[in-house]
């Protein structure tokens, strides 16, 4: 049963043939490294070294993880026996090839095998160890056998669970120049990727527009999700190509291969280097018309990379950061710090700050708990829903902004709003805080910070006449925007070729709150993806959006395009387009006005 691994045949090694795989670009870049296999869902796999004097202990870990595994196994036969007769006995079966594997089993053996000669901790043995078995049986097209590797796996994935089950589990300390792959890659997860260990990643599952998406470009790392095909391709351990620009994964590259891919990542940092000499100048369009660029940000680790790119401000702070990774809540004083420490890295530039939008892919363990599957659909108890109906998260986080206001400006934002009351619901919470906090002589600028509204429900984008009346800014999230109206799941492979921003109907609810903000003379800025795309540039500018939020690797691609622009030809140019009701044709007439300037 033992199948034959390539690891210590180098014949095999050298037989290695090149395999390339398409899938969605989500982050640009070349990474060239080896491959890394991570297993995914909800089973994380902490990896390190295990010191030689440290592996009895290691193995005595194992030891009892796989007791527990079995007594977790015993509880589940003993429920399967009052099912009725026919679902208990199949359960039984299944159940009994469980507590064997938990025994005297390839996967077990195996496993402490690893432990005592690669000394490696226990998790990333089995984890090392059913890589092998699968990757041993990869190629027989067998649904028996696919479903019992399932079966192996789900024994692995328990035993994982039981030894990671009480710490927060990090991503692996994995060598530096390693690519991730992965089956998936959570936004949890890939808050976790250290860009000095990590150089780029791929997954067979994704979109583009998913936060692990956005999450990569936040972090400069070349991704390319929904590969398929990927998992039962790549080995750790193998050379590997990822092409963020094209959306291509190279297996184990040929000499020319490589060398073709390396010249093109040689282009590829050239031309970003040519982007930082833009830092210094000023994003004006051609008819001097000053535009501000802002940074999304996803993470504190990114703040280098705001200041370098100049951004003018945090136009949108995921707050997320703050929840997710950890099975508890972030209190008012770490949340706090954490904003505090933002403010003194912006040195007076503006820290908009967007309430937590835990839901859809963004799950934080502290919350789905209590409010269940509803925070997993994008339909549901999310954003500024959760936050009103669990208040004391508002309060909490508006407490630690409004104290954070003392020491630099900043703004809130809500996200996912859909009625006005939702706003006004908001501030009086924020009010109420801010009195609170006034009382206990607690300090805060002298006025509310302004409070925004992210438009990217259509319901928000229809009434941005009414929301006008009850916020101080808006701020519209294309992203959710474009997946709302074209019901298409931003998260979701299958149906990615269908998201299109440039969809009439996405550009007319854009186009409808610009219209809104102007007329009530509140700001308006674009954080969603677009706003970090050049070639959507001349179309907002000429919608007349001034302030664009994005990710600050794009501040400067989108700088230098500002620069190219002529306002009243963008201007004169989104006319033509807003007259258009297909998608493609809008396409064809912003890409020629791209060409010309
Ligand atoms: C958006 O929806 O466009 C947006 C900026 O919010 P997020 O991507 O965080 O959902
Ligand atoms: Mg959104």
């Amino acid at each position: 049963m033992n199948p034959k691994t390539t690891k210590k045949s180098p014949k095999k090694k050298a037989a290695k043939k090149e395999v390339v795989i398409d899938g969605l670009g989500v982050s640009s870049g070349i990474a060239i490294g080896t491959v890394h296999v991570r297993e995914s869902g909800s089973v994380a796999v902490p990896e390190y070294k295990v010191p030689a004097s440290k592996t009895a202990d290691e193995l005595k870990r194992f030891e009892t993880a796989l007791t527990t595994a079995r007594r977790q196994v015993g509880r589940l036969k003993n429920k399967a026996n009052k099912l009725p007769s026919a679902a208990a006995e199949e359960m039984g079966l299944l159940l009994e090839a469980y507590t064997q594997m938990l025994g005297n089993s390839r996967l077990v053996r195996g496993a402490i095998r690893r432990i005592s000669e690669e000394r490696i901790n226990a998790e990333a043995a089995i984890q090392d160890e059913i890589n092998d078995i699968t990757q041993g049986f990869a190629q027989l097209d067998d649904s028996y056998i696919a479903a019992r590797l399932d079966d192996i796996r789900e024994v692995a994935n328990r035993i994982i669970n039981v030894l990671t089950m009480t710490h927060v589990r990090p991503i692996s300390t994995v060598p530096k120049g390693s690519i991730l792959i992965s089956e998936e890659v959570t936004p949890a997860d890939a808050a976790q990727l250290d860009p000095k260990r990590i150089v780029g990643f791929a997954a067979v599952l994704g979109g583009a527009q998913g936060h692990t998406a956005i999450m990569a470009r936040a972090l400069g790392l070349p991704a390319v999700l929904g590969v398929a095909g990927l998992k039962e391709t790549a080995r750790s351990g193998d050379t590997i190509i990822v092409d963020g620009e094209v959306g291509r994964v190279v297996l184990n590259p040929t000499p020319t291969t490589l060398a073709t891919f390396e010249a093109r990542q040689f282009e590829y940092r050239s031309r970003q280097s040519k982007f930082t000499r833009l830092k210094r100048q000023p994003a004006v369009t051609r008819d001097g018309v000053e535009i501000s660029l802002f940074a999304n940000v996803e993470l504190p680790i990114e703040m280098p990379q705001v200041m370098m790119a100049g951004a003018a401000g945090i136009g949108l702070l995921r707050s997320e950061f703050m929840f997710m990774n950890r099975n508890d809540l972030p209190g008012e004083e770490e949340q706090f710090r954490m904003l505090r420490d933002l403010i003194k890295t912006l040195r007076g530039r503006t820290l908009t700050v967007r309430t937590l939008d835990i839901g859809g892919e963004k799950l934080a363990q502290s919350l789905t708990g209590d409010v269940g599957e509803s925070a997993q659909s994008a339909l549901g108890l999310r954003g500024i829903r959760l936050s009103l109906a669990r208040p004391d998260l508002l309060e909490t986080q508006f407490a630690a902004i409004l104290r954070a206001s003392a020491l630099g400006p900043i703004r809130i934002l809500l996200p996912m709003v859909s009625t006005t009351r939702e706003v006004k619901q908001a501030r009086e919470i924020l009010k109420k805080v801010a009195k609170s906090l006034k009382r206990k002589k607690i300090a805060q600028s002298e006025n509310l910070p302004p409070l925004g509204v992210m438009i990217e429900v259509p319901s928000a984008a229809l009434t941005a006449d009414a929301l006008v009346g009850v916020c101080d800014f808006f701020a519209i999230g294309s992203n959710d925007l474009t997946q709302y109206t074209l019901a298409i799941d931003r998260t979701d492979e299958q149906v990615a070729k269908l998201y299109n921003p440039l969809h009439p109907s996405v550009l007319r609810l854009i186009e409808m709150s610009i219209s809104a903000a102007l007329r009530g003379r509140i700001p308006i800025s674009i954080c969603g993806e677009i706003a970090g795309d050049p070639r959507f540039t001349a179309l907002l500018l000429g919608l007349g959006v001034r302030e664009l939020s994005m990710s600050a690797h794009a501040i400067l691609a989108v700088k230098q395009r500002v620069r190219e622009i002529d306002l009243s030809a963008a201007s004169e140019r989104a006319g033509g387009i807003m007259a258009q009701s297909d998608s493609g044709r809008i396409a064809m007439l912003l890409d020629d006005f791209n060409a010309l300037v």
